[in-house]
């Protein structure tokens, strides 16, 4: 039987300056204690100004607390002005980067092929990416949600060894509870997380499914996440606005409780 460890993965987004992100991760680390911090895992996706620091006092404390990035460039080096890339993340002991966030969909014009080529360039770095894919309101009332969320399934995942999927994070983010307080029910969750499932094996055979962690992500708080993680194909979540909440964040880690 595959055991799926959970995973709490906190992302800031563009919030905390890099002395806010250390007295955080300090609160963090002193409100869970090491089985907490063993259970579930715990990350921080802080912005990438934030990262060098949140190294240094996770390493020098031995924190059992992960951390990564909210983006990488598809490539590895060159004349791309402002961008990071996945070597120089890995360098600085990230494990997780976030790919294909909404937000960068729907911002920054990220289409499926650049989803795509992000998740190729993090493993090829030895990076975990934690792969976004989500409808939004339209979708949801046309009732074309698991289309939707399948077909970024299969562009992000393209050319992939079942190998490499299995380091991949998926994340369930339906666009429409991202940041409204509109979480999904925890049937809606299961719905599109175990689809997720179901697409993995079939595209990389039934070990990878069961091996790969599906997350939900939107609106989750302290007060909903259990009713969340009681389903059978969610694995975790991937936390917003509840993750800047030292003592939110770390109870929603505390879930199992
Ligand atoms: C997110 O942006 O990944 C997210 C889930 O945000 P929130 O928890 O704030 O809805």
């Amino acid at each position: 039987d595959t055991v799926r460890r959970p995973l709490m993965a906190g992302n800031w987004k563009m919030n905390l300056n890099h002395l806010e992100a250390i007295a955080l991760v300090q609160k963090l680390a002193f409100s869970l204690n090491e089985k907490q911090l063993t259970e579930v895992e715990t990350v921080v996706l802080p912005p990438f100004t934030d990262l060098r620091s949140v190294q240094t006092l996770i390493d020098g404390d031995k924190l059992l607390i992960g951390y990564g990035a909210q983006d990488l460039s598809p490539y590895a080096s060159g004349a791309y002005t402002g961008e990071i890339s996945g070597p120089m993340l890995a360098r600085l002991g990230c494990q997780y980067v976030v790919v294909g966030h909404s937000e960068r969909r729907a911002y920054h014009h990220e289409d499926d092929a650049t989803v795509n080529a992000k998740v190729a360039a993090a493993l090829a770095h030895g990076l975990a990416p934690i792969l976004c894919v989500g409808e939004g309101l339209e979708v949801r009332e046309a009732a074309g949600h698991v289309a939707h969320c399948s077909d970024q399934l299969d562009a992000a995942l393209k050319g992939l060894t079942a190998e490499q999927v299995e380091k991949v994070v998926i994340a369930y983010e339906p666009v429409w509870a991202i940041g409204t307080g509109k979480t999904a029910t925890p049937e809606d969750a299961q719905e599109v997380c175990g689809a997720v499932r179901e697409r993995v094996a079939e595209r990389f055979g039934k070990e990878t499914g069961e091996r790969t962690r599906v997350l939900y992500g939107g609106s989750v708080k302290s007060s909903n996440i259990a009713g969340i993680m009681a389903k059978p194909d969610v694995d975790g979540a991937l936390i917003g606005g509840a993750s800047l909440d030292a003592d939110e964040f770390a109870k929603i880690v505390r879930f199992p409780e």
